[in-house]
């Protein structure tokens, strides 16, 4: 069956929100109903629909659509994925309707345009005119939920697939520039309990703020060591980076800090293992907890992300490299690909710029429509043809 035009499709994305957020459960919406429109026209293409339920989210849903001319479904073959999800938007700073796809000055603007539901318009436009009657290999479509705030849509479904694609690309607006690898993120927040008194006579109460004078003291000092210790080439900033972000201590200046809360960001390489820098971040602050026992607690203060890369000789994206005629890059901000890489070598490469995602007036620049829709060709061509 015909599916709608391109720019039907793309309307129909941007104007069904499905904004998630953890922080704030009232901004959180299902993702059911795009999910439902993707299977909708995929099946139409004649495409075989998988919906699962993503388990510890808000009730919210992967898909898998699948075209395969073979029996054997999980076998080779090329795995395109998106999410399905946007950040919230602030409304004081659109100009336009965020959930209405709205063409001007060659841009089509809705929150979601670029970062990244027109992906799949993107997908369907490519498939449309294609005779997927003459593919030797499958083509999967993820769809994936919560990508925005957990990525359990996309680590849930790595862990429990069969498949065994060659290759995955996962379309977020990297200008159509193939992204190899990227940075992970780790955020711990460390609380130190004191105990509060009048100003008056310090020796009275413990101050948090001085014990976490000393807990900063010692974080600066990993922050270095950090430096010294790990390098890639690959990216810019060559090393793990530790940054002070938060800091809310006291309620008085003439009462001694009960309470005082620090939060740090750390973005990781590739080659870093989660736990082992959380256990650093532990074992750096061991001698101030030695001396103030019971007082500092560290915890993740959001889920933790790790790295990914997919190495410069990888066969794949030596491959994607020639055939689009572009050499990849990595990237500074995170994406699925840490978990869908466990799968298969997979690179972050679609339609739109980075530059625009999760602002204000969210859009894509038209310039992306026609080559959009033939990397997309010549990818599917290349890997399931
Ligand atoms: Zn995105």
């Amino acid at each position: 069956m015909a599916i709608p035009s391109f720019l039907t499709i793309y309307n129909e994305l941007i104007s069904t929100p499905t904004i998630s957020s953890v922080s704030n459960e009232k901004l959180d919406q299902p993702n059911r109903p795009v999910i439902d429109k993707l299977a909708t026209w995929f099946n139409d293409l004649g495409f075989t629909i998988s919906i699962e339920a993503v388990p510890n989210t808000r009730n919210k849903f992967n898909l898998l659509a699948t075209y395969s001319n073979n029996d054997n479904h999980s076998q080779g073959g090329l795995l395109l994925s998106g999410h399905t999800d946007t950040v919230p938007f602030d409304e004081g700073l659109w100009h336009k309707d965020p959930f209405k796809l709205t063409e001007e000055d060659n841009k089509l603007y809705g929150l979601g345009s670029a970062d990244m539901k027109g992906f799949f318009a993107f997908i369907l436009e490519a498939l449309r005119d294609m005779d997927l009657k003459k593919l030797t290999k499958p083509i999967y479509v993820l769809a994936t939920a919560d990508e925005e705030t957990t990525m359990a849509g996309a680590a849930y479904f790595a862990k429990h697939t069969a498949l065994q694609p060659d290759c995955t690309i996962i379309g977020e607006p990297t200008s159509l520039i193939p992204i190899r690898a990227h940075k992970g993120f780790i955020s711990n927040s460390i609380k130190v309990v004191g105990k509060s008194g009048h100003s008056s006579d310090p020796d009275k109460g413990i101050n948090a703020i001085e014990i976490m004078h000393l807990v900063v003291g010692q974080l600066l000092k990993l922050k270095q060591q950090f430096k010294d210790k790990y390098h890639n080439d690959g990216f810019t900033v060559p090393y793990p980076t530790l940054n002070l972000g938060i800091i809310h201590g006291g309620d008085a200046a003439n009462r001694i800090c009960g309470c005082c809360e620090l939060v740090i960001d750390i973005r990781v390489l590739p080659e870093n293992d989660i736990d082992t820098i959380f256990n650093l971040v532990c074992d750096t602050l061991k001698p101030v907890m030695d001396q103030y026992p019971n007082r500092i607690s560290v915890e993740h203060a959001v889920i933790p992300i790790p790295g990914y890369e997919c190495k410069k000789d990888n066969p794949q994206l030596q491959n994607i490299e020639k055939l689009l005629c572009k050499t990849a890059e990595t990237a500074n901000y995170s994406t699925e690909a840490p978990f869908l890489n466990k799968i298969a070598p997979t690179i972050v490469l679609g339609p739109g710029s980075i530059e625009q995602a999760h602002q204000p007036d969210e859009f894509i620049s038209m310039d992306f429509l026609k080559p959009g829709k033939m990397t997309i060709e010549q990818l599917i061509k290349d890997f399931c043809l």
